[in-house]
């Protein structure tokens, strides 16, 4: 009897968690999948569907960003490909060691990341490039999900303050005890930590309110972090 109720329970939380990984077909945000349709008449050879996360299943660092840029990873089908949000971020993730080319430019470039995925906030693109909270809301499922996949000592890098948020509210933590703040480090429970970044946007990077100096400072945490607890290059 008692084992029956086990496999009952086991059964319902793994049904649960599978409606919780990114879908393909998504169309829970109607604003956003009117704007993908529409994308997808405009741009035919645009990959125009939610965008799955990309890299190392296993790695210990996870990078969220804010949505899928039009022109971007909503063209390309990788987050941070094909557009001027990607140039920085690529360009450090090889100079650390987590990605084995310094461009990323297509699914099809056989770039590779090590220890290290990449995921956005919001898996559609939305209009003018701002979610609305609700929609943040809804897609926060398919992110908690990410999360709950990582493991002590492991790191998340927040791109922006609606990725910061994002995490936090996976967590179910109150936002305003834990601020956002380029190179703010905050513990969030299970022993992971989240650092938080400026967005690597072409706004803030031709701004200089992100240099390439600051971006690679807050990487510098990220992998300090990680090799304090003997997670850099770990399998
Ligand atoms: S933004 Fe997320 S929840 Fe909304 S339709 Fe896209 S994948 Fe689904």
């Amino acid at each position: 009897m008692g084992f029956c109720i086990v496999k009952i329970l086991v059964a319902y939380s793994l049904a649960t968690m599978s409606k919780a990984i990114y879908q393909a077909n998504c169309k829970k945000c109607p604003r956003l999948a009117d704007f993908l349709k529409a994308s997808k008449q405009k741009f035919p050879e645009y990959f125009c569907k939610p965008v799955p996360a990309f890299g190392d299943p296993k790695a210990k660092f996870l990078i969220v960003g804010l949505a899928p840029g039009m022109h971007g990873a909503n063209a390309t089908g990788r987050p941070f490909t094909g557009d001027f949000a990607g140039i920085l971020l690529y360009e450090t993730l090889h100079k650390f060691g987590f990605a084995s080319k310094a461009k990323s430019v297509s699914v099809e470039d056989n770039l590779k990341l090590k220890n290290c995925r990449i995921t956005n906030a919001v898996k559609c693109v939305p209009p003018a490039n701002k979610p609305t909270i609700e929609e943040i809301k809804i897609c926060n499922k398919y992110l908690k999900n990410e999360l709950q996949a990582l493991q002590s000592g492991n790191v998340i890098l927040a791109l922006g303050k609606i990725a910061h948020d994002s995490i936090i509210r996976s967590f179910d933590l109150k936002l305003s005890q834990y601020p956002f703040g380029h190179e703010n480090v905050h513990e969030v429970g299970n022993g992971l930590t989240l650092i938080d970044s400026y967005h690597c946007s072409r706004y803030n990077t031709q701004t200089k309110r992100l240099t390439q100096k600051q971006f690679e400072q807050v990487f510098k945490k990220v992998t300090d972090t990680l090799d304090k607890n003997k997670l850099l290059w770990s399998s």
